[in-house]
C-alpha cells in the first residue's frame, strides 16, 4: 500500500517537474515514506533518518520529508524538538506536497497531517516503471477499529474511488503491457462507488476489471472475514482472469480473543467461509495474517490458532508478534503476553506455516499449471520465473521460445516451501484458448 502512495507521490511531483534520482547524494530532496504498523517498522526509520541526516550536514539546502502514517507522530518529535526533518506529510496531504517542499525551500517547515474523508487520489496517474506488475489502490482508510491497529488513526475513515477512475487505470495499464494487477484497500469488502446511481460494490468493481483485458490477471488485497460476499465468490468463478487467490487474515483462532481484537467474526464463521469458498470456486487458495501474543493470550488461545491452521491449511501467511501501539483500543490492556513466549508461540506459527506450505507445494509435483513469465530467476539466469494464478512463484529452465509476458503451460518437478520448479511444455495463447489461466 504504501509502494502505492510513493507511486501516487511520484504522479504529483513528477507533474510539477520533478524527477527521480537513484543517487540521494544528488537529491534535491529526499523523502521518506513511513509505516506505523508494528514497532519495527517505526524504528527502521528511525535509523534510515539517522543516515540521512549526513547527507543534509554536507547540503544544507536539502529538503528532508517524512510522508505516510508516522508523519502526525513524529511531527513533534522531528522537526520541533530534534528539528532534522523540514517536511512531514501525512497520507491524505500529498496532492499538496508541491507547495510544502516550497515551503520548506524556503526555509520553513512543511507540516501537512490533516486526515481527510473525501481525499482519492481518483485523479492523480500514479507514476510507475513499466514491467508486468502493477497496483491500484481502490480505496482509503479503514472503519474497522480491530483493538490492535493503528491504521484507522493513521489512514482516517474509509473511502472508495469511482468504479470508472479505476477501469480507466487499467486501461491504461494494459496498453502499457502491464499482466498482473492487484486491486488494493484495507478491507477491499466495503468498495462502495457512491458516486455512480448503481452503488457499485467490490464484486462489480472486480467484473469490470476482468472485462478490461482478458490477458491480465486481478488479484486483490485485502478481505475482511466479516464483510466477504457470496456475490464475490461467485463473480471470481465467471472471470477466468480473476485469480483463485483470497487473502483472508484470521488473526487468531480463539474466539476469546477474536472479540477481545474486535474482529467481529467467530473462528466459526470464518471457516465456514472457508468452506463455502472452497465448494464455489475449485481450486481456490488461501492466504492469511496472524497476530501471535495479543494481551491475555494463553496457551490455549495459542493452540487454537494452531488448530485453525490445520483445518484451513493455508498456502502463505504473514505473522507478526502483537505490538502495541499508540491510540488503539488494545493499547490500554495489558501487553502480558512475555517477550520470549511471544517469540516462541511466534515461532511455532512460523514452523508449521513452513511444514504446511511445504506439504501443500509438494502435492503439486506432477500436475499442469499455467504461468506468466516475469523474467530470470532471482538466483540465476539460466532460469526464469513465473507466477501461477495462486501466486506461486516456478522456475523454469530458459528456453529461447520463452520470453517475459508468456503464459506458459509447466509440469511442477519439485517443490520446496517456498518454490516450485518445473519443465516447459507449451504456450498459451490466452486469447485464443478460451482465457483459461489454470492449467
Ligand atoms: N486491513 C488488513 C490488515 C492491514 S495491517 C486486514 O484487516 O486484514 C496487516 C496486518 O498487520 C494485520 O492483518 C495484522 O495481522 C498485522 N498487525 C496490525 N497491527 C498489528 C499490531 N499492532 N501488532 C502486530 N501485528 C499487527
Ligand atoms: Fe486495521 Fe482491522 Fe482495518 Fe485491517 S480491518 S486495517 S486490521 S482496523
Amino acid at each position: 500500500m504504501n509502494l502505492a502512495d510513493t507511486e501516487i507521490v511520484l504522479g504529483i511531483l513528477k507533474k510539477q517537474g520533478y524527477d527521480v534520482t537513484d543517487n540521494p547524494e544528488n537529491a534535491d530532496v529526499v523523502l521518506l515514506n513511513t509505516c506505523s504498523i508494528r514497532d519495527n517498522a517505526e524504528q527502521r526509520i528511525y535509523g534510515r533518518i539517522g543516515n540521512l541526516k549526513t547527507l543534509k550536514q554536507n547540503n544544507p539546502d536539502l529538503v528532508l520529508g517524512i510522508l505516510g502514517c508516522m508523519a502526525e507522530r513524529l511531527r513533534k518529535d522531528l522537526v520541533e524538538d530534534k528539528k532534522v526533518v523540514d517536511l512531514v506529510v501525512g497520507p491524505d496531504e500529498y496532492r499538496r506536497l508541491p507547495e510544502y517542499i516550497d515551503v520548506a525551500f524556503n526555509g520553513d517547515k512543511g507540516i501537512g497531517v490533516k486526515l481527510s474523508r473525501t481525499e482519492t487520489y481518483d485523479d492523480i496517474e500514479p507514476h510507475r516503471e513499466d514491467g508486468l506488475n502493477a497496483w491500484i489502490s481502490v480505496m482509503r482508510g479503514c472503519d474497522k477499529f480491530c483493538t490492535f491497529c493503528v491504521v484507522p488513526f493513521t489512514r482516517g475513515r474509509e473511502r472508495s474511488r469511482s468504479l470508472q477512475s479505476i477501469v480507466t487505470e487499467l486501461e491504461n495499464l494494459s496498453a502499457r503491457g502491464f499482466k498482473d494487477v492487484t486491486l488494493l484497500g484495507q478491507n477491499v469488502n466495503s468498495y462502495l462507488d457512491e458516486e455512480s446511481k448503481n452503488n457499485w460494490d467490490f464484486a462489480d468493481l472486480l467484473s469490470a476489471s476482468a472485462k478490461v483485458d482478458r490477458t491480465m490477471r486481478i488479484r486483490f488485497s485485502t478481505s475482511h472475514p466479516q464483510d466477504i460476499s457470496v456475490k464475490l465468490l461467485y463473480t471470481i468463478t465467471e472471470h477466468p482472469n480473476l485469480c483463485n487467490y483470497i487473502h483472508l487474515p484470521v488473526q487468531s483462532g480463539s474466539n476469546r480473543i477474536l472479540d477481545l481484537m474486535n474482529r467481529t467474526y467467530t473462528v466459526e464463521h470464518y471457516l465456514n467461509l472457508i468452506e463455502k469458498a472452497k465448494k464455489i470456486i475449485p481450486g481456490v487458495s488461501f492466504s492469511t495474517d496472524i497476530i501471535s501474543g495479543f494481551p491475555t493470550e494463553t496457551w490455549e488461545d495459542h493452540f487454537a490458532t494452531i488448530e485453525v491452521m490445520k483445518r484451513v491449511r493455508y498456502d502463505g501467511a504473514y505473522m507478526f508478534k502483537y505490538s502495541p501501539r499508540e491510540g488503539t483500543k488494545a493499547f490500554k490492556m495489558e501487553d502480558d503476553v512475555a517477550e520470549e513466549i511471544k517469540s516462541k508461540r511466534l515461532q511455532e506459527i512460523v514452523d508449521l506455516q513452513q511444514q504446511i506450505s511445504l506439504e501443500k507445494n509438494q502435492e503439486m509435483i506432477g500436475k499442469e499449471e499455467i504461468i506468466l513469465v516475469e523474467g530470470f530467476s532471482k538466483k540465476s539466469n539460466q532460469y526464469i520465473a513465473g507466477r501461477t494464478d495462486t501466486n506461486k512463484m516456478v522456475i523454469v529452465p530458459i528456453d529461447n521460445k520463452i520470453k517475459n509476458s508468456d503464459y506458459i503451460k509447466v509440469k511442477i518437478n519439485r517443490a520446496t516451501s517456498g518454490t516450485l520448479f518445473g519443465d516447459y511444455l507449451s504456450h498459451i495463447d490466452i486469447e485464443k484458448q478460451g482465457i483459461a489461466l489454470t492449467a
